[in-house]
């Protein structure tokens, strides 16, 4: 079995029994970390000098439409209207089955270089079975390890939706894709849910996809249609599980939080696309108070950043500045922060592994769990000289300060470069791909596109 250690770094393992580390090295065995600790002393592997750089646990994106890599800042003037005008008004649509696996592949190869070793693909472009192989096919191909969110077709999407989600192909892919559960690759199922389609379809569709034995997605609590009363609607038909993350939340009743809670489901908070398109702003207040913990994820990458780094530094401003502001209304000056840069980095990391059933394989970094490893370069000028390694990370680092990618053992990033992936043919054929699609739209690409804002549902 291929062994490497990583020598002398600062670590920040998120694992209670593991702890911190000034100084310490990692021994990888094959796939997994087989020991952490300083001085491990003479080994037989392959030895990675990290002095002057900090290993933490790879980024968990718990909810991503990858397939939207080919629109990257397209929606950067958007609302939440406008973008459901262009993206499924006019894109989705038109997509190939070859858009949605070079999309996909490119989308998760950036995910990777920022750090983010698992990602969750929330699909819901699958036009043809064609694109949802395609898709599949693109994650695959990027090296990464991913949950794939199988949704819908383009036109099923138009709230309210009375058309059913394909469930034979679900299945198919389930079958023809997801044998195994032990690999990179897991799948989920990406639902419309009560906001987007019927509750009628909604409860069939939950119990198709739990008796493939497949976990669940779905946005509630987005704008005003989040006012509906989402989690009462899935409570009443008794569908709220343990198995299912909540997408958004920013509109939800209090009630709906502690319904959420009582389940032991989990929450992705996407909260740069939240603030910027109208959605609400940030729950992670509401989870704390009902003692649950969230993930964040990047969400529409065609107006956010596809970073982890940007989604860190914009809740915890976000989250905080919510509070401040509260206090400045009540005539209060804050004694103290409502959260820590240390939360954060939780909800970026273990949090997200929980959100997607992978906290058993990865989300922190300890012996017998999977080798998902990022070391940053703390020499470099934004990050040096280091007083507070985990404050490093949140306020100060961006993807430039990414030295190394492991993902279940494999460096995939080194010296601050992709290893796997031709991506200078692939920005060619990206390229061709983009052109294309933008021509049969019929859409200009300079960022003087805005669509007249959908008014339905
Ligand atoms: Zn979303």
């Amino acid at each position: 079995m291929r062994r490497t250690i990583i020598r002398n770094a600062t670590v920040i393992s998120m694992d209670g029994q593991t702890g911190d580390y000034p100084a310490a090295d990692i021994l990888i065995d094959g796939s997994s970390i087989a020991a952490i600790g300083p001085g491990l002393g003479e080994i037989d592997a392959e030895s990675i000098d990290a002095t002057g750089m900090i290993a933490i646990p790879g980024f968990i994106d718990t909810h991503r439409h990858t397939w939207q890599s080919l629109l990257r800042n397209t929606a950067a003037d958007w609302s939440l209207a406008q973008y459901f005008a262009g993206v499924r008004g006019v894109m989705g649509r038109l997509y190939t089955a070859d858009d949605m696996y070079i999309a996909n592949y490119m989308g998760a190869l950036e995910a990777l270089d920022s750090g983010i070793t698992t990602l969750y693909d929330w699909s819901h472009n699958n036009n043809t079975p064609e694109h949802a192989d395609a898709a599949v096919q693109g994650l695959r191909d990027a090296g990464l390890r991913a949950v794939f969110g199988y949704g819908n077709a383009n036109d099923e999407w138009f709230p309210v939706s009375h058309k059913p989600t394909n469930l034979a192909d679900m299945a198919r892919v389930r079958r023809q894709h997801f044998n195994g559960e032990d690999g990179l690759l897991t799948m989920a199922f990406a639902a419309r849910g009560p906001q987007f389609t019927t509750l009628d379809l909604t409860e069939a569709e939950f119990l198709a996809a739990r008796a493939l034995g497949l976990r669940i997605t779905v946005h509630v609590g987005d704008g005003l249609w989040g006012l509906s009363n989402p989690i009462g609607q899935l409570h009443a038909r008794g569908l709220l599980r343990g198995d299912t993350t909540y997408v958004h939340c920013c509109t939800l009743a209090e009630h709906e939080f502690q319904l959420i809670a009582d389940s032991g489901g989990t929450a992705s908070l996407a909260a740069e696309v939240e603030m910027n398109m109208g959605h609400g702003h940030p729950a992670t207040l509401a989870f704390l108070r009902h003692g649950c913990r969230p993930s964040l994820s990047i969400d529409v990458c065609c107006s956010a950043g596809g970073d982890m780094f940007g989604q860190m530094r914009i809740l915890l401003a976000a989250t905080r500045g919510g509070a401040h502001g509260e206090d400045l209304r009540a005539g209060r000056t804050a004694a103290a922060q409502v959260i820590s840069a240390r939360d954060v980095l939780e909800f970026a990391t273990l949090q997200g592994a929980r959100a997607c059933g992978l906290e058993r394989r990865t989300g922190s970094l300890a012996a017998g769990k999977q080798a998902d490893i990022v070391l940053l370069d703390a020499r470099m000028l934004n990050l040096f000289p280091v007083n507070n390694p985990v404050g490093a990370v949140v306020n100060d680092a961006h993807p430039g300060n990414i030295d190394s990618v492991f993902v279940a053992g494999r460096a995939v990033k080194r010296h601050g470069r992709l290893l796997h992936a031709d991506v200078a043919a692939l920005r060619t054929r990206m390229e061709a791909a983009t052109g294309a699609l933008f021509a049969r739209a019929g859409v200009p690409r300079d960022g003087s596109w805005l669509p007249v804002p959908y008014a339905g549902g």
